[in-house]
């Protein structure tokens, strides 16, 4: 049967790329379609139940400056917030909250279901629709013809799914989902290439059989981080401890008694799992040296006592897994609620896909998420958006956009995944941004929010807020440059004790903040009244302070863009270049582009890269 009314956008998959990838198309005007498994799994945590940290943070808030949904939902569900990295400078500083998972779905299926031209309609797609060439919708597993022009698939670990316990495996999407068997095969037949990944999750412990005493705890930070720059701690439920405990050599003994069943060490599981988020077993395995690993206990939700054992993942034998988490402190005589697993599924190698993540093979089709080889709920929200958004700038026949490495996380996480691919599920990392300092999560608002919002991404609430946060932050430079204090005045005086060195000559209040052992709080009030919007004060003072390396960031990406039409020698020998990595050497070697603008786009060399080359030309002269 088909479908009476058309769509302009269908969205497959209604996990965290799906999610936001509908959103974005609804938010720019266009009638979207989301087709999912089941609309009780809306937004739902396979895995781990939090969301930012490390490099991923980063990506949630760019999301968030886009409009998208993931850090108000976190927001609302968060039931602890830390800012990691607090006391390192701001570009690795990374908010990371635990979440009730119950809660998040509940708050992503409300902005779901309150988003206007956004339909949503529960039926697995098993196959889709092309004609001419070029998709022209999907075909859901009871045969409903949905049309649209502009496809994306956000899958998941669904594609082929295959979950792993000990010897034992069986088909499935994650534990208690299906998996997607005939849209695999399908895709299958198409010409991407495919490949398998594997990833894992522990087995959940009933908190009244833990014994905490003498565990560590760990409480979240106060005063209470947010994750939105729409958020206010008046929105988070109640906050919770975690605890941390370690594995010990007895555990190591159980595990390593027990790799002979290992379906990941009898060579049972192919796909490759990801690096950092290793199996205990693994961990075992690579750090041989090492008698003791750290399991953060956090709770899954505020209803519930299961609690999730952070660091240990497991796909080996039930029998082993519960010997394994009665040798840990506290877990004597710990109940299992639920048995770890891992789970292998289909990718597709995402340099087969355009920057707008459109597929090249297939017009109209775009791939989002883990489907791409990445993990984590972080990199899926942000490909879900801007897969989302390109449909949708697609269908008013207006050209893709994607933010530029030197922008945006998004930009350095689509870039290196459609010119390098990925043979391991990738994840995000501040080291993986040349322009770290930039690219800072407290600046994710000024980097995109402008841009969104001419996309038609950003709502009037969230502009206003912008435009009044902006204009704060302009105020209050102007206010700290043009106010001095004299050497020997009454404010010159009451910041005497704070100082290393003496005033000896005026200063302007934006000089001394820029001075280390002053912080925005210490100067601001000297004299006029300093900004009274937190967001403000924060950027106003960061600005200061890294003035120096923010520039030099500016001015070396500008002398990347005027080097691009640079030629290189055909005759260059690229082992002379110093700093390059063998591979990179070798690409280069091989390909032997003519200009640096050509070598950069060679899968592989990264922007560093051609730093050092441009450098080396330099130097050559
Ligand atoms: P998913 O969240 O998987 O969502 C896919 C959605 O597509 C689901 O709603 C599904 O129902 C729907 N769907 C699938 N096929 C169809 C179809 N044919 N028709 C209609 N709907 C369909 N990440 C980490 O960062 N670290 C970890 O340690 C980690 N461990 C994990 C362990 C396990 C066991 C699993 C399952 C996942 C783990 N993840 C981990 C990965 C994390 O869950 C994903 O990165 C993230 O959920 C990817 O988001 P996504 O939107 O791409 O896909």
């Amino acid at each position: 049967m088909e479908f009476k009314q058309q769509f302009d956008v269908i969205v497959v998959g209604g996990g965290h790329a799906g999610t936001e990838a509908c959103l974005a198309a609804a938010r720019m005007g266009c009638r979207t379609l989301l087709l999912t498994h089941s609309v009780d799994t809306l937004g739902q945590m396979s895995c781990n139940p939090a969301i930012g940290g490390i490099g991923k943070s980063h990506l949630v808030k760019e999301v968030d400056a886009l409009g998208g949904a993931m850090a108000r939902a976190t927001d609302r569900a968060g039931i602890q917030f830390r800012v990691l990295n607090s006391r390192k400078g701001p570009a690795v500083r990374a908010t990371r909250a635990q979440a009730d998972r119950v809660l998040y779905r509940n708050a992503i299926r409300e902005i779901l279901e309150r988003q206007e031209n956004l339909f949503i309609f529960q039926q697995p797609v098993d196959d889709l629709l092309i004609e001419n060439g070029v998709i022209a919708g999907a075909i859901t597993q009871m045969g409903v013809i949905f049309r649209a022009p502009r496809v994306v698939l956000t899958t998941g670990t669904f594609l082929g799914g295959k979950l792993h316990i000990g010897m034992e495996n069986s088909a499935g999407g994650r534990a208690g989902d299906p998996p997607s068997i005939a849209l695999a095969s399908l895709l299958r037949e198409m010409p991407f290439r495919v490949e398998r990944l594997k990833t894992g999750t522990p087995p959940r412990i009933d908190a009244r059989s833990v014994d905490f005493t003498g565990l560590q705890e760990q409480w979240g930070d106060e005063p209470i981080p947010v994750m939105s720059f729409l958020g206010s701690a008046e929105e988070h439920p109640e906050q919770r401890c975690c605890w941390i405990t370690h594995t010990n050599e007895r555990t190591h003994d159980i595990i390593r008694a027990g790799l002979d069943r290992s379906p990941l060490f009898s060579g049972v599981i192919e796909g490759v799992g990801p690096r950092y988020c290793p199996s205990v077993e693994d961990k075992i395995h690579r750090f041989a040296d090492k008698n003791s690993h750290q399991v953060f206990i956090e709770p899954e939700g505020l209803s519930t006592p299961e609690l999730y054992p952070n660091g240990i993942s497991t796909s080996l034998p039930f029998d082993v897994q519960i010997d394994l988490v009665h040798s840990i402190k506290g877990f004597e005589n710990a109940h299992i609620t639920r048995p770890g697993y891992a789970i292998e599924y289909d990718f597709f190698d995402p340099r087969d896909l355009q920057y707008s993540l459109e597929t090249k093979a297939l017009p109209g089709l775009y791939f989002a998420g883990q489907i791409n080889g990445t993990t984590g709920y972080e990199e899926a929200a942000a490909q879900g958006l801007l897969a989302g958004l390109n449909a949708a700038l697609a269908v008013k026949g207006e050209q893709p956009w994607c933010p530029r490495r030197d922008e945006a996380y998004i930009g350095v996480l689509v870039d290196d995944l459609i010119t390098m691919g990925t043979i391991e599920p990738y994840r995000m990392f501040t080291s993986r941004a040349e322009h770290r300092l930039l690219l800072r999560e407290d600046n994710a608002d000024l980097r995109l929010t402008e841009t969104g919002r001419a996309l038609g991404l950003v709502g009037d609430a969230r502009w206003r807020r912008f435009e009044a946060k902006r204009e704060a932050i302009a105020r209050e430079t102007e206010r700290l440059a043009a106010t001095w204090i004299h050497p020997g005045s009454p404010e010159a005086k009451a910041l005497e004790p704070r100082l290393t060195s003496p005033m000896s000559r005026e200063y302007s209040l934006a000089d001394l903040l820029k001075r280390p052992e002053l912080e925005y709080g210490d100067i601001a009030s000297l004299k006029g009244a300093p900004v009274d919007d937190e967001q403000a004060a924060q950027q106003v003072a960061i600005q200061a302070k890294y003035a120096g390396y923010i520039d030099r960031q500016q001015d070396e990406i500008e002398r990347l863009r005027r080097h691009e039409n640079t030629p290189l020698p055909t005759d260059l020998d690229y082992a002379q270049v110093d700093g390059l990595s063998n591979e990179v050497r070798q690409k280069l070697a091989e390909a032997r582009p003519d200009t640096l603008a050509r070598a950069s786009r060679i899968p592989g060399v990264t922007a560093a890269a051609i730093s050092l080359l441009l450098i080396y030309l330099k130097k050559r002269g």
